[in-house]
């Protein structure tokens, strides 16, 4: 059972329905979903969700409704890892890593589409569709061809390839646009007008697609043993998954199901497209949009719906913003991989290399715990690593030759 209330304005706080709507109609503020837990107190308790299924929904009592049931691939309920040797290179004390490539289709975008398409699937829509930097055309095509719906999700045409063909061959429509991520959105926006029976997750359906994020938080604190970390570093495109991070550790807080306090965010972006980190260093809170121009294609959202809430979260309590570029990024996919055998895609070394780049300068406390969200599979980005991850020699297939190439590369003793 699950205790959202509907819909609310972040802006001016008029409370409506929880139907089809995500913007307000007096004051065009975000809506998001509405939870009564003065009731869930007592009801929802550490018990009550370890009695749960092993996915986010353990947590559907603090999700939007589904309805009868969820639409749901097993989304969730990833590793969250103690990386004691990527801490030591690092110099921190206490380092997490919640492994998010473990999702069904690869990213943590299973969790935002698992509880869109299934308020979807309870309003009574039979068409997924989505604007995608690709991990979401994905969800979206997996989780809407499990249940038997047709999808369009649009997406930048020059996108990598293997992202492509993950959208691809789950059979649904798939648009390439000549354009990158703000062009689709604009786009996108337009269509939602006209085909106000399609569920484009990020759109129309964005209040409960971002309330899956909440998720993250959720599964961290409880597999932290029911604590908050002090530190967490995320990925930031569009700024959804920061801003709802934080709510998860609010609602889990005021719930009083968790220890601790409310942990300080840091933000993880590209310098290629880093609109929010800038406005962060800049000390402004007007994000100023930016040409994506980098490796990291999940996160090339130039004009960040969410921007001006992911500032306030890092100021609340300290935090910062790392702004990488595209060599630490590849170098950092290779430090996670040599050091705790995690293969993350370009996203994922973004938030490696911001953490670095974090502690380097002080911000991050190095005595204090960490969590790092590695939000996407390393299979997806193969491109941008196939120049750094190659094969060490080729040798013929000769025992000589074999045995002097080992020598070569010191694994046998020199003779
Ligand atoms: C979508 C995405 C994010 C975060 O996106 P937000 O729009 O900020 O919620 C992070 N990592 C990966 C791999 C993604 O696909
Ligand atoms: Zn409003």
């Amino acid at each position: 059972m699950s205790f959202s209330t509907g819909l609310k304005c972040r802006e001016c706080g008029t409370t409506y329905p929880a139907d089809a709507r995500y913007s307000c109609d007096f004051c065009f503020g975000p809506l998001e979903v509405a939870y009564d837990l003065e009731a869930a107190r007592g009801v929802v308790t550490r018990e009550s969700i370890e009695a749960g299924p092993n996915s986010i929904w353990r947590y559907g009592a603090l999700l939007p409704d589904p309805g009868v049931e969820p639409v749901d691939l097993g989304a969730g309920w990833t590793p969250l890892r103690r990386a004691t040797r990527l801490a030591e290179v690092l110099g921190v004390r206490e380092l997490w890593l919640k492994d998010d490539t473990r999702n069904p289709t690869g990213s943590f975008k299973d969790r935002v589409v698992s509880v869109a398409l299934s308020s979807a699937r309870r309003l009574g829509f039979t068409t997924a569709a989505c604007a995608s930097t690709g991990n979401l055309a994905t969800s979206v095509a997996a989780h809407a061809a499990a249940i038997g719906w047709p999808s369009v999700t649009i997406i930048p045409s020059d996108l990598e390839k293997s992202k492509i063909a993950m959208a691809a061959i789950f059979g649904g429509t798939v648009l390439g646009v000549e354009g990158n991520y703000d062009d689709v959105n604009r786009l996108c926006i337009e269509l939602v007008a006209e085909h106000e029976d399609w569920a484009f997750a990020n759109i129309n359906l964005r209040p409960y697609y971002a309330e899956g994020s909440k998720t993250l938080a959720f599964e961290i604190a409880e597999q932290l043993g029911w604590r908050t970390p002090d530190q967490v570093v995320v990925p930031v495109a569009s700024g959804s998954q920061l801003t709802k991070v934080a709510k998860g550790f609010r609602e889990f807080i005021e719930l009083g199901l968790v220890d601790g306090e409310a942990p300080t965010l840091f933000g993880a972006q590209a310098t290629g497209c880093s609109p929010i980190a800038t406005a962060f260093a800049d000390g402004v809170d007007v994000v100023t949009p930016q040409r994506p121009n980098t490796i990291a294609r999940s996160l090339a959202i130039g004009n960040p719906a969410d921007g001006p809430y992911v500032l306030d979260e890092l100021r609340a309590r300290g935090g910062d913003c790392g702004s990488v570029a595209d060599e630490e990024i590849l170098e950092c996919i290779g430090l996670l991989a040599r050091t705790e055998g995690i293969f993350a895609e370009t996203a994922g070394g973004v938030t490696i290399a911001s953490l670095r780049q974090m502690i380097e300068r002080g911000s991050i406390d190095r005595d204090k715990s960490i969590v790092a969200i590695i939000s996407g599979h390393g299979l997806k980005t193969l491109d941008a690593v196939a120049d750094i991850a190659t094969v060490s020699s080729t040798i013929s297939p000769s025992l000589a030759d074999a045995e002097a190439t080992l020598r070569f590369h010191q694994l046998v003793a020199a003779s």
